[in-house]
Parts: structure tokens; C-alpha cells; sequence
């Protein structure tokens, strides 16, 4: 062996302790083993499955069923023994109540055919059940709609498809493969392009276009205005822009793709079509946006008032019952808790589950927790919530397995991460990527400066069934969410135990004209 220099092996000396202490997260084996053998054996997200989606069917921001769900996840709290369950209102919602009381659509000549339908939120009810001849707007621009004015008085108006069908030569489901994950985890140096190649300006003209199509309708006095939904088999929901107290919109529905194909095309073949037609909804005023909360009380002299917070959203569009989207989170979130609160933990910090609303008007159930706990957004004073805030953890992928974890940037969490899911290597979740994953409520959070993470899910008929009538119970894996629980109550408990917060993103102030501002 050759004769180390002294200076060389003092060196060596006194950094090898400093280098491994740096590399050694501790992680409580012994508790995670506890928590893998509970979900194995005593297992309730088929259950809780049930009572998400069939019970409690859909969850629309501010409507009458949503309300119905807030009374409901309270009391299951209660049930599962957690403490300080409350419905948090933490917003107004401007557009008001809406729900939907009656939707039947069918075409009637040449020949008699039911749809299924979806009436587009926040628009309003048919005089009763109509019946009469379809006029298809044919527009291109603001100048060809000028040729049909004064003739849409009381018609029943088809929109124009907005995309061509294309069958789909791509699985329904897949699970990523090793050579993709490893994909992920690389970093591109190209710079933020958040719509990739996406043609925005064109999009947007688009819209405006669909815009004042829609202004032309109401103002001719349309009866009703029938959509397609874009590319998909099934109708999918969606709302109108809509302020309570203002003129009820003119009424408005959704068909699938074929639906809306056939009849565009009799038409054009200058075949008269028909339909008849029932909508009834009703709308409310004085509505807020609810968040469900609930807690397992922290119990450390010193970090007992600390947070580690998990969530998913509650509220869902109208069709399904919002299985995928994202009742698929709250059940694995509300069966991170029950873990937890079975196994008898002792959080040294709080550990916190909230499910919010109006996640899909706008992040707005979230965006109003850091509102009125964590920063005001207009004097951007940060509130005692945010000194308190340790982590957010939210799952809004679909019902698909846990892979791994986004850091959103974050690259100083990345060796606790990669202690946190060693030990779930062996059921495929051990991938780490430096990138953002975006689109839902961590990033009201992430917007402020604080750790808040989204997991890397299988994708799982996501893109066919969210949004869709067809987002029911049977878009849920129940394997894939009993993992997902249980590695989310293993992270929550390691987080919560930890000596130190989670590391946060160097703060920055941030610059008012910035999009970070402009999201609240
Ligand atoms: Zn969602």
C-alpha cells in the first residue's frame, strides 16, 4: 500500500464524517413497515371509493351536491377520529350556485335517436321542453355570422366542431416504462415554455371568436346553443364565464363527438334535422368556497403548531361523478389520515388534510387557505401560517400509481427525498425529477415560496375520462390508490418527525407585475 501523505489523510479525516452525516436522512423503517402491513391488510379505499363517488356523485364548486359532500367528508373525519374537522369558507364565488335539475336532449328527425348530454354550467333553462329544426352556424370569422341576423330567434343553434376526430392509436391506460421515467428526470436548459409548441395566439383568437359567437346568440335570442366536446367520445363538462345576479345565460349543451358530428353533417348535406330538447337548472346567489379540513394534532413542545399539510381537491365538474378528477385524491389523502390516526402516531408536528373547492374555476379553494392563513395577497404581509408551513403534498393525477416525485425546482430536498422512497424502490416509486408539474393546487403554495409537491403518476384512461361523463368509480385502480396512500402517510409522518422544515426555494419578493402576483 502506498504511504498516504499526512496533510492528504487529515483531509480525508475530518471530512468523512461531515460527508456522511450530509448523506444520512434518517428514516423510521420501522414505522413504514407498519404502515405497508396496515393498507395491505386493513384497507378501506374501496370503501371510501364508494362513498366518493357513487354517494356522493358530483361535487361542482358552490353547488347543492358539493355542499352535500362538505357535510359528508366532515363527518368522515369525525368518524376516522380526526380532530378539528371544519368546512373552512375562504372565498366568495362570484359566479353563484349552479345545479342542474333536468337534461333531456334527442334528435328527432330524420329519425328519432336520444343523447347523452351535459348542459355547460352556469347557463340557463329551456322554456320547458322545445322542439324544432337545428340551424348550424357556419362562421369562420365575426363577418359571416352578420347573414344570419335575425333569423336565430327561438332556433336551436349547432356550433360549429371545434376539432376534427382522429381515432387514437395510443393505449387507454399505460404505466411508464424505466427508459421514460429515466426520461423525466432529465433537465432541459431550454427555459420555461409553458405551452410547449402550442400555437397559443391562434387558440386565443379562437376563443374570442367562440366569444362573440356566443354574445351574437344571445343577443338574436337564440333557444339553445349545442356544442360538441372537442375531440371526445363522451360529453364533457365544462362552464361559462357567469357572475350571479347577472341575465341568466342563453341555455347551452354538450354532446360527444359523434353526436355532434352526425347531425353536422345531415346538415351539410341539407338533410333538415330536429331536436327536442329539456334543460332545468338553477342558480344561486351568496355562495363561498369551502374547503374541508381536519387535523392530527402535533404533540412537540416546540413544533406542535408546525403544519404538514396534504390535500386534493374536492370540488368536481358535473358530469361524472369526478372519480379520476379528483375524488382519486381525496380518497388516498383521507386514507393517509385514517393510517395515521389507526396506527396511533404522535406527530411531533401537526399533520393537516384539506380538500379543497373550486380547484377547477381557478385554484381558488387553495389560493384562499395561503389568503387567509399564509400571505395577504394584497399587502403580501405573510401571516403566522407562514413561518408554521412546513410542506404541502397534493395528489391531482388521476387515479394511476405514485412513480416518484417533482421537485418543482427544488433541487435541496432532493437527498431527503431520495431517503423517503428508498424503501418504495420495490413497488416502482423511486423516481426524483428536478421538474414542475403544474395545473392545480400546489402551486398556490409553491407561488408563495413554500415546499409543495406533486407526485409522478401512471396515466390511467386520464385524458379519455376527466372532465367526462364517464369519470365515474370505474375509472378508479384500487391497487394503485392503496400504494399511493400509503406512501403519502409514510412521507407525512417522516415529515412531520423531521428535526428540521422540509428546505424551502430561496425566497423572493416577488416583483408585482410578475405572473407569481398576478395568480391571486
Ligand atoms: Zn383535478
Amino acid at each position: 500500500m502506498k504511504k498516504m501523505h499526512l496533510s492528504a489523510f487529515l483531509i480525508v479525516f475530518f471530512l468523512l464524517p461531515v460527508f456522511v452525516l450530509a448523506q444520512t436522512e434518517p428514516v423510521d423503517l420501522e414505522m413504514i413497515y407498519k404502515i405497508k402491513q396496515f393498507e395491505k391488510s386493513r384497507s378501506q379505499i374501496e370503501d371510501i371509493s364508494f362513498w366518493m363517488t357513487d354517494y356522493l356523485g358530483p361535487r361542482l364548486t358552490a353547488s347543492q351536491n358539493k355542499a352535500r359532500a362538505n357535510e359528508f367528508v366532515k363527518n368522515k373525519f369525525e368518524e376516522f377520529g380526526l380532530s378539528n374537522a371544519v368546512i373552512d369558507p375562504v372565498r366568495p364565488f362570484d359566479r353563484g350556485g349552479w345545479d342542474n335539475k333536468k337534461t333531456y336532449v334527442a334528435m328527432t328527425a330524420p329519425y328519432y335517436c336520444a343523447f347523452a348530454a351535459t348542459p355547460v354550467a352556469w347557463t340557463g333553462s329551456t322554456k320547458g321542453l322545445i322542439k324544432g329544426e337545428v340551424v348550424l352556424l357556419d362562421f369562420q370569422s365575426l363577418e359571416d355570422l352578420e347573414q344570419y341576423k335575425g333569423k336565430l330567434k327561438g332556433k336551436i343553434v349547432l356550433m360549429p366542431a371545434s376539432d376534427t376526430y382522429e381515432p387514437s392509436f395510443e393505449p387507454m391506460a399505460s404505466r411508464y416504462t424505466d427508459e421514460e421515467l429515466k426520461e423525466i428526470t432529465t433537465e432541459s436548459m431550454a427555459g420555461r415554455r409553458r405551452f410547449g409548441n402550442f400555437d397559443f395566439e391562434a387558440w386565443r383568437r379562437a376563443r374570442e371568436l367562440r366569444r362573440a359567437a356566443t354574445d351574437f346568440l344571445v343577443d338574436e335570442g337564440a333557444a339553445l346553443i349545442v356544442n360538441s366536446s372537442g375531440e371526445f367520445n363522451v360529453p364533457r363538462s365544462n362552464g361559462a364565464n357567469y357572475t350571479a345576479g347577472e341575465k341568466e345565460p342563453v341555455p347551452e349543451i354538450n354532446l360527444a363527438v359523434e353526436a355532434h358530428g352526425r347531425m353536422q353533417r345531415l346538415i351539410q348535406h341539407d338533410v333538415p334535422v330536429e331536436m327536442e330538447v329539456e334543460v332545468k337548472n338553477v342558480f344561486s346567489k351568496g355562495e363561498f368556497v369551502n374547503n374541508v379540513m381536519a387535523e392530527i394534532p402535533g404533540t412537540d413542545p416546540e413544533l406542535k403548531d408546525e403544519v404538514v399539510l396534504i390535500g386534493a381537491h374536492l370540488d368536481s365538474w358535473h358530469g361524472g361523478t369526478g372519480a379520476a378528477d379528483n375524488a382519486s385524491g381525496c380518497i388516498v389523502m383521507m386514507e393517509a389520515m385514517r393510517i395515521l390516526k389507526e396506527l396511533g402516531v404522535q406527530p411531533r408536528r401537526t399533520i393537516r388534510i384539506a380538500l379543497w373547492g373550486g380547484e377547477e374555476e381557478g385554484l381558488y379553494g387553495s389560493r384562499g387557505y395561503v389568503e387567509k392563513y399564509i400571505r395577504d395577497p394584497r399587502t403580501l404581509d405573510l401571516k403566522p401560517g407562514f413561518d408554521q408551513f412546513d410542506v404541502y403534498f397534493n395528489m391531482d393525477n388521476g387515479s394511476g400509481r405514485y412513480r416518484g416525485i417533482y421537485l418543482q425546482q427544488n433541487e435541496m430536498v432532493r437527498p431527503v427525498f431520495e431517503a423517503w422512497l428508498a424503501p418504495f424502490e420495490n413497488l416502482g416509486c423511486s423516481t426524483i425529477t428536478i421538474r414542475n408539474t403544474s395545473g392545480t393546487d400546489h402551486l398556490s403554495f409553491d407561488a408563495v415560496g413554500l415546499p409543495a409537491f406533486q407526485f409522478i403518476q401512471d396515466e390511467i384512461e386520464y385524458d379519455r375520462g376527466y372532465h367526462t361523463l364517464m369519470d365515474t368509480y370505474e375509472r378508479l385502480v384500487m391497487d394503485d390508490l392503496k400504494q399511493n396512500a400509503l406512501i403519502t402517510a409514510a412521507l407525512v409522518y417522516l415529515a412531520a418527525q423531521r428535526d428540521e422544515k422540509l428546505p424551502a426555494k430561496p425566497y423572493e419578493k416577488p416583483d408585482p407585475d410578475s405572473q407569481r402576483r398576478r395568480m391571486f
